[in-house]
């Protein structure tokens, strides 16, 4: 790696918690948990920042070249070898489909597609479960450790989560998923893993109990700790790393030189994808608008046009045809909240104690708030109706399809775009995962890529379970490692 720069090994990279109650934390100390012990989420000390000439030298990198001098900024506990060979090891063009990774593809002049979802589940979810099964596998060997990862999906996650870690030495996978609610391409992507250490268990319910159960047995510590119980849900903090990388990498194959200005177009959920790109952005990556799009639950659209944060109950959570985006709360934001609020862990316990309390909080009337232009978000809102009529007109101008969720950013995105800045809208996942609605906007079904024929039919291995935490506990207890 003769090419890489310079990167951060040999200065101290810390973590703390948004709430104030942890400081000093090493990446590996952050790698395996998920909240911090004062319930707070963890962040850098301090975002690293890149001079001109250090872009410079990021421009003509290769993705995994790139991964390492981006990632390396965050860690200082593994060695840079080991590390290099991580990052390596996990941006395989056999795991991703090409070279690339991350492939630019040119619409039109100035509006291009990230293309995030050539990895093993279809989703962009695999750019960063990919890295972290390495991490995970290294580390825990590192230590003569193992680890049982518990979690709950909807879709998208658990399936990257398990074809991360399928096969890994040390760890096991115990995914919870609704029985039923899934689309029959997801469910068949997890069930279908054959894999010793993959145990898929569906619950007789909706995406919430799955959770429920979850953290039931998490906030069992006794239970948590002789079962060795983890997690990778989107709160990690290695994925948002790992996710920071792509970014560069869009905006080195938009642009002809780092004078110049993009935009981000990004459909959100938990703010994780979205995050990432305000960590670019403070590095120093020439980021003019992250353009936030929330789907029918616009708990974030909401914040971004008034500075109110209202988290929405369950009954007021649609189930929508962009599902992965169908959230009540967004679970990273208190990440952005802590740099808005000038970094004041005191304040971020504040609001989220009103969070807690009220159901959420106002930063619209506060000084703060006058500060949020700096940070270059702007947000929209795209519905059903306007999902269907973006996958046609992009399928009729383009002759691309797009799934439902990148549909999504593409409607926001282009509803702001500014002349004379590219606009690069991320794509998500590829519309074979959501073969319904790709139905429903152009009359027939999306392609299926090559290896993925034929899964639908092949045979499913799944523990079909009612919503009961002790059952649920029972079975980790019989297969933990
Ligand atoms: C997870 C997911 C999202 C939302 O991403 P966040 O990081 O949660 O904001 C959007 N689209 C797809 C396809 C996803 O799987």
């Amino acid at each position: 790696m003769s090419a890489v720069p310079k990167t951060a090994a040999g200065s101290a990279v810390r973590y703390v918690s948004t709430r104030g109650r942890m400081s000093g934390a090493r990446f590996c100390d952050v790698l395996l948990g998920g909240l911090a012990p004062d319930g707070g989420l963890v962040v850098p000390q301090s975002y690293p920042r890149l001079d001109a000439a250090e872009l410079k030298a990021l421009r003509t990198l290769s993705y995994p070249d790139l991964a390492y001098a981006i990632i390396s900024r965050f860690v200082d506990d593994i060695p840079q070898d080991d590390l290099a060979a991580l990052v390596r090891r996990a941006y395989r063009p056999e795991t991703f489909g090409s070279a690339d990774i991350t492939p630019l593809h040119t619409l039109e002049p100035g509006l291009h597609l990230l293309k995030l979802s050539n990895g093993p589940t279809l989703a962009f979810k695999d750019v960063a479960m990919q890295l972290l099964g390495e991490l995970f596998e290294y580390v825990l060997k590192r230590e003569g450790k193992t680890l049982n990862i518990l979690g709950a999906t909807s879709g998208d996650t658990g399936s990257a989560a398990e074809y991360a870690m399928r096969g890994r030495p040390g760890i096991r996978v115990f995914m919870l998923s609704p029985h039923g609610k899934m689309s029959p391409f997801q469910r068949a992507q997890m069930y279908s893993l054959q894999d010793a250490n993959i145990f898929n268990i569906a619950i007789r319910g909706v995406f919430d109990d799955c959770q429920d159960i979850v953290k039931a047995v998490s906030g069992d510590s006794g239970f948590k700790n002789a079962h060795r119980i983890g997690a990778v849900n989107s709160i990690n903090w290695a994925r948002i790393v790992a996710q920071v990388v792509y970014y560069f990498k869009g905006y080195f194959a938009a642009t002809q030189s780092n004078d110049e200005q993009v935009s981000f177009a990004v459909p959100s959920g938990n703010f994780g994808n979205i995050f990432a790109g305000h960590i670019a952005r403070m590095m120093g990556l020439p980021i003019k608008h992250l353009i936030l799009a929330s789907n029918e639950n616009d708990v974030l659209d909401e914040f971004f046009h008034s500075g109110r944060y209202r988290v929405r109950t369950g009954r007021e959570t649609a189930q929508t045809s962009s599902p992965s985006m169908d959230i009540s709360k967004a679970s990273n934001f208190e990440r952005f909240v802590f740099d808005l609020v000038e970094r004041d862990p005191a304040m971020v316990a504040r609001l989220w104690r009103e969070v807690e309390d009220a159901g959420g909080f106002n930063l619209g009337e506060t000084p703060y708030w006058r500060t949020i232009a700096q940070y270059g978000f702007t947000s929209g809102r795209s519905m059903h109706a306007d999902r269907i009529a973006t996958i046609r007109s992009i399928k009729q101008k383009y002759g691309v399809i797009v799934d439902p969720h990148t549909a999504d950013g593409i409607n926001v995105g282009l509803k702001q775009r500014e002349s004379g800045v590219p606009l690069i809208c991320l794509e998500t996942a590829l519309p074979a995962k959501f073969a319904e609605t790709i139905r429903e906007a152009l009359g027939h079904d999306p392609v299926v890529p090559p290896g993925y024929e034929g899964l639908e039919s092949r045979l499913q291995r799944v523990a079909v379970m009612d919503p009961d935490v002790e059952a649920v506990k029972t079975f980790i207890a019989g297969r933990s490692k």
